[in-house]
Protein backbone atom coordinates (compact mmCIF):
# COMPACT_ATOMS: atom_id res chain seq x y z
CA UNK A 1 0.00 0.00 0.00
CA UNK A 2 1.32 3.82 -0.63
CA UNK A 3 0.14 5.85 2.48
CA UNK A 4 0.46 9.70 2.05
CA UNK A 5 0.23 11.76 5.25
CA UNK A 6 -0.18 15.03 5.58
CA UNK A 7 2.48 16.69 2.83
CA UNK A 8 3.05 19.98 2.95
CA UNK A 9 5.62 21.62 0.67
CA UNK A 10 6.34 25.03 -0.36
CA UNK A 11 9.28 26.00 -2.77
CA UNK A 12 12.38 28.16 -1.69
CA UNK A 13 9.79 29.87 1.14
CA UNK A 14 7.72 30.76 -1.26
CA UNK A 15 3.78 30.21 -0.22
CA UNK A 16 2.72 26.62 0.30
CA UNK A 17 2.37 24.92 -3.06
CA UNK A 18 0.99 21.60 -1.37
CA UNK A 19 -0.90 22.67 2.18
CA UNK A 20 -1.96 19.48 3.26
CA UNK A 21 -2.05 16.25 1.34
CA UNK A 22 -2.99 12.70 2.49
CA UNK A 23 -4.46 9.02 0.74
CA UNK A 24 -3.86 5.73 0.32
CA UNK A 25 -3.89 3.03 -2.54
CA UNK A 26 -2.92 -0.47 -3.50
CA UNK A 27 -1.33 -2.09 -5.69
CA UNK A 28 -4.14 -2.68 -8.55
CA UNK A 29 -5.10 0.80 -8.26
CA UNK A 30 -5.24 3.18 -10.85
CA UNK A 31 -5.25 6.21 -9.32
CA UNK A 32 -6.67 9.68 -11.94
CA UNK A 33 -5.24 13.20 -10.35
CA UNK A 34 -7.26 16.00 -11.97
CA UNK A 35 -7.00 19.67 -11.65
CA UNK A 36 -6.01 23.08 -13.11
CA UNK A 37 -2.53 24.04 -14.24
CA UNK A 38 -0.17 25.03 -10.94
CA UNK A 39 -2.31 23.33 -8.61
CA UNK A 40 0.65 21.17 -7.46
CA UNK A 41 0.09 17.96 -9.37
CA UNK A 42 3.48 17.05 -10.41
CA UNK A 43 5.51 18.99 -7.66
CA UNK A 44 3.28 16.34 -5.74
CA UNK A 45 4.51 13.31 -7.70
CA UNK A 46 8.30 14.32 -7.65
CA UNK A 47 7.93 14.38 -3.56
CA UNK A 48 6.30 10.79 -3.92
CA UNK A 49 9.10 9.84 -6.67
CA UNK A 50 11.98 11.52 -3.81
CA UNK A 51 13.28 14.69 -5.98
CA UNK A 52 12.11 16.79 -3.43
CA UNK A 53 12.13 16.50 0.07
CA UNK A 54 8.32 17.72 1.55
CA UNK A 55 8.36 20.50 4.54
CA UNK A 56 6.24 17.81 6.60
CA UNK A 57 4.49 14.59 6.52
CA UNK A 58 5.62 11.17 5.18
CA UNK A 59 5.11 8.86 3.06
CA UNK A 60 4.79 4.94 3.08
CA UNK A 61 5.49 2.04 0.80
CA UNK A 62 4.01 -1.32 2.32
CA UNK A 63 5.26 0.26 5.94
CA UNK A 64 8.35 1.40 4.55
CA UNK A 65 9.19 4.98 5.24
CA UNK A 66 10.14 6.35 2.21
CA UNK A 67 12.38 9.43 3.44
CA UNK A 68 14.53 6.57 5.15
CA UNK A 69 15.89 4.86 1.88
CA UNK A 70 18.31 5.15 -0.42
CA UNK A 71 16.95 6.80 -3.97
CA UNK A 72 18.49 3.15 -5.23
CA UNK A 73 15.94 1.49 -2.91
CA UNK A 74 12.98 3.45 -4.24
CA UNK A 75 13.59 3.13 -7.62
CA UNK A 76 13.19 -0.78 -6.80
CA UNK A 77 9.77 0.45 -5.99
CA UNK A 78 8.51 3.26 -7.84
CA UNK A 79 9.02 4.25 -11.20
CA UNK A 80 8.32 7.29 -13.42
CA UNK A 81 7.48 7.83 -16.81
CA UNK A 82 8.35 12.04 -17.25
CA UNK A 83 5.72 13.88 -19.69
CA UNK A 84 8.38 14.49 -22.09
CA UNK A 85 11.39 12.02 -22.90
CA UNK A 86 14.38 13.69 -24.21
CA UNK A 87 16.91 11.34 -24.66
CA UNK A 88 19.40 13.17 -26.73
CA UNK A 89 21.94 10.27 -27.74
CA UNK A 90 22.03 7.73 -30.15
CA UNK A 91 20.40 5.08 -27.74
CA UNK A 92 18.42 2.29 -29.37
CA UNK A 93 15.00 1.36 -27.89
CA UNK A 94 16.90 -1.66 -26.52
CA UNK A 95 19.31 0.35 -24.68
CA UNK A 96 17.03 2.59 -23.15
CA UNK A 97 14.46 0.03 -21.84
CA UNK A 98 17.70 -1.47 -20.27
CA UNK A 99 18.33 1.45 -18.38
CA UNK A 100 15.39 0.62 -16.62
CA UNK A 101 17.88 -2.39 -15.26
CA UNK A 102 20.05 0.26 -13.57
CA UNK A 103 18.39 0.01 -10.29
CA UNK A 104 19.19 -3.13 -9.58
CA UNK A 105 22.85 -3.16 -10.78
CA UNK A 106 25.59 -2.89 -7.57
CA UNK A 107 28.42 -0.68 -8.52
CA UNK A 108 30.67 -1.65 -11.03
CA UNK A 109 28.13 -4.66 -12.14
CA UNK A 110 27.47 -4.90 -15.93
CA UNK A 111 23.55 -6.02 -17.64
CA UNK A 112 23.20 -10.07 -17.17
CA UNK A 113 21.43 -12.35 -19.22
CA UNK A 114 18.57 -12.23 -16.90
CA UNK A 115 18.44 -8.36 -17.45
CA UNK A 116 17.94 -9.04 -20.95
CA UNK A 117 15.54 -11.76 -20.84
CA UNK A 118 13.21 -9.31 -18.67
CA UNK A 119 13.87 -6.65 -22.12
CA UNK A 120 12.98 -8.98 -23.66
CA UNK A 121 9.73 -9.80 -21.75
CA UNK A 122 8.64 -6.50 -21.09
CA UNK A 123 8.65 -5.76 -24.96
CA UNK A 124 6.68 -8.67 -26.08
CA UNK A 125 4.08 -7.55 -23.65
CA UNK A 126 3.96 -4.19 -25.02
CA UNK A 127 3.76 -5.94 -28.31
CA UNK A 128 7.14 -3.49 -29.49
CA UNK A 129 10.31 -5.96 -30.05
CA UNK A 130 9.78 -4.77 -33.59
CA UNK A 131 11.43 -1.25 -32.25
CA UNK A 132 14.04 -2.97 -30.37
CA UNK A 133 17.21 -2.14 -32.83
CA UNK A 134 15.69 1.33 -33.62
CA UNK A 135 17.33 4.54 -32.50
CA UNK A 136 15.09 6.07 -30.25
CA UNK A 137 15.20 9.17 -31.32
CA UNK A 138 13.93 8.47 -34.80
CA UNK A 139 10.23 7.36 -32.92
CA UNK A 140 6.80 8.60 -33.46
CA UNK A 141 5.33 10.10 -30.32
CA UNK A 142 3.42 7.21 -29.29
CA UNK A 143 6.19 4.97 -29.96
CA UNK A 144 8.44 6.77 -27.47
CA UNK A 145 6.04 6.66 -24.71
CA UNK A 146 5.50 2.98 -25.17
CA UNK A 147 9.36 2.75 -24.85
CA UNK A 148 8.90 4.83 -21.49
CA UNK A 149 6.62 2.38 -20.20
CA UNK A 150 8.58 -0.34 -21.15
CA UNK A 151 11.78 1.01 -19.21
CA UNK A 152 9.58 1.80 -16.13
CA UNK A 153 8.37 -2.04 -16.15
CA UNK A 154 11.91 -3.04 -16.69
CA UNK A 155 12.51 -1.29 -13.40
CA UNK A 156 10.08 -3.81 -12.02
CA UNK A 157 8.50 -1.73 -9.71
CA UNK A 158 5.24 -2.34 -8.46
CA UNK A 159 4.30 1.72 -8.35
CA UNK A 160 4.15 3.58 -11.87
CA UNK A 161 4.09 7.43 -11.76
CA UNK A 162 3.13 8.80 -14.85
CA UNK A 163 3.09 12.98 -15.62
CA UNK A 164 -0.19 13.56 -18.15
CA UNK A 165 0.89 10.04 -20.30
CA UNK A 166 -1.27 11.30 -22.94
CA UNK A 167 0.05 14.81 -23.38
CA UNK A 168 0.76 15.39 -26.86
CA UNK A 169 -0.27 12.32 -28.92
CA UNK A 170 -2.86 11.82 -31.27
CA UNK A 171 -6.21 9.89 -30.47
CA UNK A 172 -4.76 6.65 -31.52
CA UNK A 173 -1.92 6.81 -29.71
CA UNK A 174 -3.46 7.98 -26.18
CA UNK A 175 -6.08 5.49 -26.81
CA UNK A 176 -3.67 2.74 -27.16
CA UNK A 177 -1.65 4.36 -24.14
CA UNK A 178 -4.69 4.61 -21.57
CA UNK A 179 -5.37 0.70 -22.70
CA UNK A 180 -2.26 0.02 -21.51
CA UNK A 181 -2.23 1.92 -18.39
CA UNK A 182 -5.63 -0.39 -17.88
CA UNK A 183 -3.93 -3.42 -18.26
CA UNK A 184 -1.11 -2.38 -16.25
CA UNK A 185 -3.31 -2.00 -13.13
CA UNK A 186 -5.42 -4.93 -13.63
CA UNK A 187 -1.74 -6.64 -13.75
CA UNK A 188 -1.34 -5.26 -10.29
CA UNK A 189 0.49 -2.23 -10.85
CA UNK A 190 -0.15 0.57 -8.77
CA UNK A 191 -0.53 3.58 -11.34
CA UNK A 192 -0.73 7.74 -10.70
CA UNK A 193 -1.08 9.54 -13.14
CA UNK A 194 -2.56 13.06 -14.15
CA UNK A 195 -4.25 14.49 -16.99
CA UNK A 196 -6.08 17.07 -18.17
CA UNK A 197 -9.00 15.23 -19.47
CA UNK A 198 -11.58 14.17 -16.57
CA UNK A 199 -12.83 11.68 -19.03
CA UNK A 200 -9.59 9.14 -17.96
CA UNK A 201 -10.62 8.88 -14.95
CA UNK A 202 -13.80 6.88 -16.43
CA UNK A 203 -11.39 5.24 -19.04
CA UNK A 204 -8.67 3.92 -17.20
CA UNK A 205 -8.70 4.34 -13.20
CA UNK A 206 -10.43 3.56 -10.07
CA UNK A 207 -9.41 6.20 -7.66
CA UNK A 208 -9.44 9.90 -8.54
CA UNK A 209 -7.71 12.97 -6.71
CA UNK A 210 -8.93 16.24 -7.53
CA UNK A 211 -6.84 19.04 -6.51
CA UNK A 212 -7.14 22.55 -6.13
CA UNK A 213 -4.86 25.09 -5.03
CA UNK A 214 -2.34 22.95 -3.21
CA UNK A 215 -5.77 21.02 -1.37
CA UNK A 216 -7.27 17.85 -2.00
CA UNK A 217 -11.02 18.70 -3.32
CA UNK A 218 -12.33 15.08 -3.52
CA UNK A 219 -11.02 11.51 -3.76
CA UNK A 220 -12.42 8.67 -4.44
CA UNK A 221 -14.03 6.13 -7.48
CA UNK A 222 -14.69 7.99 -10.62
CA UNK A 223 -18.16 7.22 -10.26
CA UNK A 224 -18.44 9.21 -6.75
CA UNK A 225 -15.93 11.87 -7.49
CA UNK A 226 -16.15 12.40 -11.17
CA UNK A 227 -19.71 14.88 -11.12
CA UNK A 228 -20.66 18.07 -12.75
CA UNK A 229 -20.82 19.55 -9.70
CA UNK A 230 -17.14 18.49 -8.33
CA UNK A 231 -15.62 19.45 -11.68
CA UNK A 232 -17.76 22.74 -11.74
CA UNK A 233 -15.83 23.84 -9.52
CA UNK A 234 -12.92 22.19 -9.71
CA UNK A 235 -12.03 23.94 -13.33
CA UNK A 236 -14.42 27.21 -12.48
CA UNK A 237 -15.91 26.55 -15.56
CA UNK A 238 -19.03 24.63 -16.61
CA UNK A 239 -18.65 21.23 -16.73
CA UNK A 240 -21.78 18.41 -17.38
CA UNK A 241 -21.06 14.56 -16.60
CA UNK A 242 -23.38 12.99 -18.83
CA UNK A 243 -24.40 9.00 -19.05
CA UNK A 244 -22.96 7.56 -22.31
CA UNK A 245 -24.80 4.61 -24.08
CA UNK A 246 -23.42 3.35 -26.57
CA UNK A 247 -25.49 0.86 -28.80
CA UNK A 248 -24.79 0.83 -32.64
CA UNK A 249 -23.68 -1.68 -35.25
CA UNK A 250 -20.16 -2.21 -34.00
CA UNK A 251 -19.95 -1.29 -29.86
CA UNK A 252 -22.35 -2.10 -27.10
CA UNK A 253 -20.62 0.08 -24.30
CA UNK A 254 -22.01 2.42 -20.96
CA UNK A 255 -19.91 4.76 -19.69
CA UNK A 256 -20.10 8.12 -18.28
CA UNK A 257 -18.56 11.27 -19.99
CA UNK A 258 -17.39 14.78 -19.18
CA UNK A 259 -18.87 17.28 -21.48
CA UNK A 260 -17.82 20.92 -21.81
CA UNK A 261 -20.83 23.34 -21.33
CA UNK A 262 -20.40 25.94 -24.24
P1 LIG B 1 0.69 21.49 -11.81
O1 LIG B 1 1.48 20.26 -12.08
O2 LIG B 1 -0.61 21.22 -11.13
O3 LIG B 1 0.51 22.33 -13.02
P2 LIG B 1 3.03 22.37 -10.36
O4 LIG B 1 3.26 21.34 -9.31
O5 LIG B 1 3.89 22.30 -11.57
O6 LIG B 1 1.48 22.37 -10.76
O7 LIG B 1 3.20 23.81 -9.72
C1 LIG B 1 2.56 24.19 -8.51
C2 LIG B 1 3.00 25.58 -8.15
O8 LIG B 1 4.39 25.57 -7.83
C3 LIG B 1 2.82 26.62 -9.25
O9 LIG B 1 2.43 27.84 -8.67
C4 LIG B 1 4.20 26.75 -9.85
O10 LIG B 1 4.40 28.03 -10.37
C5 LIG B 1 5.08 26.51 -8.63
N1 LIG B 1 6.39 25.90 -9.01
C6 LIG B 1 6.56 24.78 -9.72
N2 LIG B 1 7.87 24.50 -9.86
C7 LIG B 1 8.54 25.49 -9.21
C8 LIG B 1 9.93 25.78 -8.99
N3 LIG B 1 10.89 24.97 -9.45
N4 LIG B 1 10.24 26.89 -8.26
C9 LIG B 1 9.27 27.69 -7.77
N5 LIG B 1 7.94 27.48 -7.94
C10 LIG B 1 7.58 26.39 -8.66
Amino acid sequence: MLEIKNIKYEYKKGPLVLKDISFEMDKGDCLCILGPNGTGKTTLLKIILGFFKPLAGSLYIDAQNLSEITPHKRAKLIAYVSQSSNIIFPYTVREVILMGRTSHLSIGASMTSADNSIVDEVMKGLCITHLQYKYFQNLSGGEKQMVMIARALSQQAKYIIMDEPTSSLDYSNQIKILNTIKQLSKAGYGIIMTSHSPNHAFTSCNKVLLMKDGYIMDFGSPEKVVSSKNLTKLYNADVGVAKAILDDELFTYASKVCVPII
